[in-house]
Formats: structure tokens, sequence, C-alpha cells
């Protein structure tokens, strides 16, 4: 018998702070975050050693296919394996990121991903996120939520994380970035960044981590899941 499962999908633009309420939203509820654009820069960083040009859909989508992409979790947290080897300390960077957009509009590329996100869902309940969980990967999922920022707001918290790092970055042109790279990921033919009819959008512009955690939660609770006194903190 199947388990029974609760699937919370999550998509919206890069830098919209979709990974980190996942995160926390898993930790609290007890799920397991999904996080389906590492899987998507783990084919692209691959494409980037194979030295493929981005365009030559025919390099890039039989790469992508012979490509071995699993998920595994230590201490709760996702690791992404490209053929066996732990790559997600390098998948990082916005080389890979850009690289990962651009690949992403190619079908072969999704579909290889596809069977294994839906697999990860079908086993425990999850949050998952990305652009088109809840279009695509999981048409039924039981809540969904489009989390968007405006492109400063996202632009900004890029800004602060890379310098953090300790990375030489440009306001600009990371604002830049993200505007092209919504552009991208809204206008190819093959899975859209688009909000599913039935998601509830939240704009996370002006709004703190928690709130925006609590705002996930209210629609999860609003659409069947029940919340006992105690696992959610
Ligand atoms: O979310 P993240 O920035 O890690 O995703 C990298 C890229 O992978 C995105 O810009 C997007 O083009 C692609 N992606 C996708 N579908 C998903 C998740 C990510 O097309 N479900």
């Amino acid at each position: 018998m199947e388990p029974q499962v609760f699937r919370i999908a999550i998509d919206g633009p890069a830098g919209a702070g979709k990974s980190t309420i996942a995160r926390r939203v898993a930790k609290g509820l007890g799920f397991v975050y999904v996080d389906t654009g590492a899987m998507y820069r783990a084919m692209a960083l691959l494409c980037l050693r194979k030295g493929i040009r981005p365009e030559d859909a025919q390099a890039v989508s039989q790469a992508a296919g012979a490509a071995q992409i699993t998920i595994s979790y230590i201490a709760g947290e996702q690791r992404v394996l490209l053929d066996g080897e732990d790559v997600s300390g390098q998948i990082r960077t916005e080389e890979v990121g850009n690289m990962a957009s651009a690949i992403s509009a190619y079908p072969a590329v999704r579909a290889h991903l596809l069977g294994l996100q839906r697999s990860l869902a079908a086993r425990s309940s999850v949050i998952m996120d990305g652009r088109d969980i809840g279009t695509c990967v999981l048409p039924d999922a039981e809540a969904k939520v489009f989390l968007t920022a405006s492109p400063q707001v996202r632009a900004m918290r890029r800004f602060k994380e890379l310098k953090e790092k300790g990375e030489m970055c440009n306001l600009q042109e990371i604002e830049q970035d993200i505007i092209e790279r919504d552009q991208r990921d809204m206008n190819r033919a093959a899975s859209p960044l688009k909000q599913a009819e039935d998601a509830v959008l939240v704009d996370g512009s002006h709004m703190g981590i928690d709130q925006v955690v609590a705002a996930v939660i209210d629609v999860a609770v609003s659409r069947g899941l029940k919340v006992d006194s105690g696992v959610w903190k």
C-alpha cells in the first residue's frame, strides 16, 4: 500500500527565498525537503566539466541522458550525487546557476529528472521547491505556494549572500542576471515558471522569514494538513 503522504509544492523565481523557507518548514513539520534546483545544477556542472556549450542541444541532451543524478540525506540535509560523486558543495556558484537555467529549457533534461522527483514525493511527505512543481512535477500536490519577491529585493539578498561568502559581486549585475534568468524560466516552452491555478501567491518582499514560514504552514493547514501541537515549532 502507498504511504499516506502530504506534498507541499513551492515554486517561484530565483532568489525568492524558496530554499530557506522550505528547509524551515520541512524541519518544523518533519517533512523531507527536496530541492529540485540542485538536480538541474548538478546537470549543469556536468556540462561545464565536459565543456559543452549551453546552445548545443544535442550534446546537452546526450550528456544529461547518460548522467546519473541521485539524492541522499545526511543529517536531514539533501546531498546531490552526480554519477556517485557528492557535488553539493560545487553547485552554488553563479556560473552553475546560469548554466542550469539555460539547460533546464531542454525537454530531455527535464524528462530525465522528473522520475527522480516524483519517486521522492511518493515515499514520504515532502516540501519540494523549484519552478514547475505545482504545474508539472506534482500537479496533485495537496498544497501549493507561489513564492515571489521584487527583483530588487531578490538581488539585494543574493548580493548579501555572496558578500558574506567573500565573493566579488556587483548589485546591478546581480539584478540584471536575476531578471534574465526569470525571463528564460518564464518563457521557455518546456514547463515554464508560472503560478499554478490552485497555488496561493505569497509575496515575501516585505516579510521576514518567520512570517513566510507561517504563511506556508497556513496554506498547508487550509488544504487539510493536520498539525499536532508540539510537532510544529
Ligand atoms: O532554484 P535554483 O536557482 O537552484 O535553480 C537553478 C535553475 O534550475 C533555475 O534557474 C531554473 O532554470 C532551473 N530549474 C527548473 N525547474 C526546477 C528547478 C530549477 O527549471 N524545478
